[in-house]
């Protein structure tokens, strides 16, 4: 069944397309940018994830390290890790959630730090990947200072999307896009068990 706009409805559109059309207009700018995806709900990861089947959709050179390894392999590394075009990090026996050896994680951290400084001097990486960045600040690993001054000087073309449930003031400062993945409902609460392909 289809109806057509009235004459009032028809008068919204437009005036909201040309609102839009005029922003549109407005961001003329072409350069990376610095993405935060933050808070307790689930879907950081996975956002950052489905950026980066999109960047390389579109041929772009990427990069992943994921700063916490988890007792499994996930499905993003079996899917992503062969791409002629991405380099899939994950940090080292360091820092899991069951080692307890600070001179590991320590070691572990400054090893992936390494790596992820090396990548923010390297102008063909469209996208940079920091998954779970923000625990190494948390915990002292990593500062947030320094990164943030590497990160605020990387390649004018080059993106970043740092993930983790906090993010450190000095990130937030520099940050084009921020958004905060909010906790309303989350199965595991009610007794699902944590699942391959939803989970990990
Ligand atoms: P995802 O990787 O699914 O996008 P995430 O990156 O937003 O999740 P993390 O804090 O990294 O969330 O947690 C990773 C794991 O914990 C995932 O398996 C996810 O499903 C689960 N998880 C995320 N948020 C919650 C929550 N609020 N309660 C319970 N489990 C959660
Ligand atoms: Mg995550």
């Amino acid at each position: 069944m289809s109806q057509s706009l009235t004459d009032q409805e028809r008068e919204k559109r437009l005036r909201k397309k040309a609102v839009v059309d005029q922003r549109i207009a407005q961001a003329t700018e072409e350069r990376g940018v610095l993405i935060l995806l933050k808070g307790n709900g689930k879907g950081k990861s996975s956002s950052a994830f489905g950026t980066l089947a999109r960047a390389l959709g579109h041929e772009q050179r990427c990069a992943v390290i994921q700063f916490i390894k988890g007792r499994k392999e996930t499905g993003e590394f079996l899917f992503f890790k062969d791409h002629p075009l991405l380099d899939f990090h994950v940090m080292g026996h360091g820092f899991t959630w069951e080692t307890q050896d600070k001179s590991l994680e320590q070691q572990a951290a400054d090893q992936a730090w390494q790596v992820a400084e090396q990548l923010l001097g390297d102008d063909r990486y469209q996208l940079l990947i920091f998954d779970e960045m923000s625990y190494m600040f948390k915990y002292g690993y990593l500062d947030a200072t320094v990164v943030a001054e590497r990160i605020g000087n990387r390649p004018r073309h080059q993106s970043v999307i740092v993930t983790g449930r906090t993010m450190h003031r000095e990130l937030l400062d520099i940050a084009d896009t921020i958004s905060i993945i909010q906790d309303e409902r989350h199965a595991f609460r009610a007794g699902v068990k944590a699942q391959p392909g939803i989970e990990w």
